[in-house]
């Protein structure tokens, strides 16, 4: 048993430094023979490192699935011992600490339902102090980075060495094509931040359905992630939870083997990476920005309606001069020239009245 564990510490350690490490495995554990056909459908496919399974879940409403409980850790030993897979669950109390450590979990995550709450993220922390174990901590539901380095700095204060990072989207108000929005300026933040630690992304909790998966895994790859979480299920419809995100083991080894990898071009300079890493960080900001402006043009839609309802001009002219000098002052904190805020106003402003003046005449 002494030397099983030890090997499989020994197996963990090149889990973490191995490149990309997939994880994966059901968002909830369910029954022992949902586990261990999950399992080895996923080590045959031999493209995953690390399984998965929710045992406690942290569920937005009650009488929801909220998780089986103690009952699913023996299944998730047992299916390591089958597949020789190292297991992962979420923790969220002390006593989660504590059984998942008996049942010999290899390596623990802290949800993002936890990450919002200081108390609970140390009362885990206090618990794994002086415990070898590697530890991921998704970011907060909300895009507080302060929140998500607060988590990892409470990890580090009591001893932990390993610890990795899972992006897995912010919550927004309404519908969105996104479950939780990626925000990918954030996670780059944090990249920029922590340039030496593990960084995965679960694009299954971004998505929130299985279309997206494969766009959103390859996003995260071409923005230099270290690894890929995403939820499988033998049977996805029928999950107990998150049915709509999971894809069985097959298609996860099916989307794997399409995701383009970025290869790591040793004749390539440094300075030609760096460039790539940059630019890539700028399209993303573009991209967000794009979509922003589209999101800002349907509430100008709105406000064109709400003035046609009430007879009102598109058009106040204090109303703009007022945005106008509130953009110069801030531009002025972030470095922008007034010529490039009149220039990006002027057309924003122009697209805004299009928008309204359509509706208007609609
Ligand atoms: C999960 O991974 O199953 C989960 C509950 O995710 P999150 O904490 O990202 O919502
Ligand atoms: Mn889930």
């Amino acid at each position: 048993m002494q030397t099983e564990t030890k090997s499989m510490k020994d197996l963990m350690q090149e889990k973490w430094t191995k490149r990309p490490l997939i994880i994966s495995g059901p968002c909830s554990a369910e029954t022992e023979e949902q586990v261990l056909e999950t399992a080895t459908r996923l080590v045959n496919t031999g493209k995953v490192d690390i399984l998965r399974a929710g045992i406690w879940k942290p569920r937005t409403k009650p009488g929801m699935f909220e998780g089986i409980g103690m009952k699913g850790l023996p299944w998730m030993a047992q299916a390591k011992k089958i597949t020789g897979l190292p297991i992962t669950v979420e923790v969220a109390t002390a006593k989660h600490v504590e059984d998942a450590l008996h049942f010999d979990v290899d390596m623990l995550w802290i949800g993002a339902r936890t990450t919002v709450n200081p108390f609970s993220v140390q009362e885990v922390c206090d618990a794994l102090r002086g415990v070898d174990v590697p530890v991921l901590i998704k970011n907060p539901i909300n895009p507080d980075l302060e929140l998500w380095c607060g988590g990892i700095e409470r990890l580090q204060k009591v001893g932990v060495k390993q610890v990795g990072m899972i992006h897995r989207g912010f919550s927004n108000y309404g519908n969105t094509e996104f479950r939780n929005a990626p925000m990918w300026h954030l996670p780059i933040e944090m990249k920029r931040r922590f340039p030496e630690m593990l960084l995965i992304c679960d694009p299954s909790h971004i998505c929130g359905n299985r279309t997206m998966l494969q766009s959103v895994a390859q996003k995260s790859i071409d923005l230099d992630f270290n690894g890929l979480m995403i939820e499988s299920h033998i049977d996805p419809d029928n999950a107990w939870s998150d049915a709509k995100q999971q894809i069985t083991p097959e298609r996860l080894s099916e989307m794997l083997g399409e995701l383009i990898w970025r290869s790591e071009n040793t004749d390539e300079k440094e300075f030609l990476t760096a460039l790539a890493t940059l630019r890539e960080q700028i399209n993303h900001i573009d991209d967000e920005l794009l979509t922003l402006i589209g999101q800002r043009m349907k509430i100008a839609d709105k406000i064109g309606k709400y003035k046609k309802d009430n007879n009102i001009t598109i058009l106040q002219t204090n109303r703009w001069n007022d945005i106008l000098a509130k953009a110069f002052k801030k531009g002025d904190k972030l470095g922008l020239s007034k010529e490039f805020i009149t220039k990006y106003f002027d057309a924003v402003h122009l697209e805004s009245i299009n928008h309204q003046n359509k509706v208007m005449n609609d």
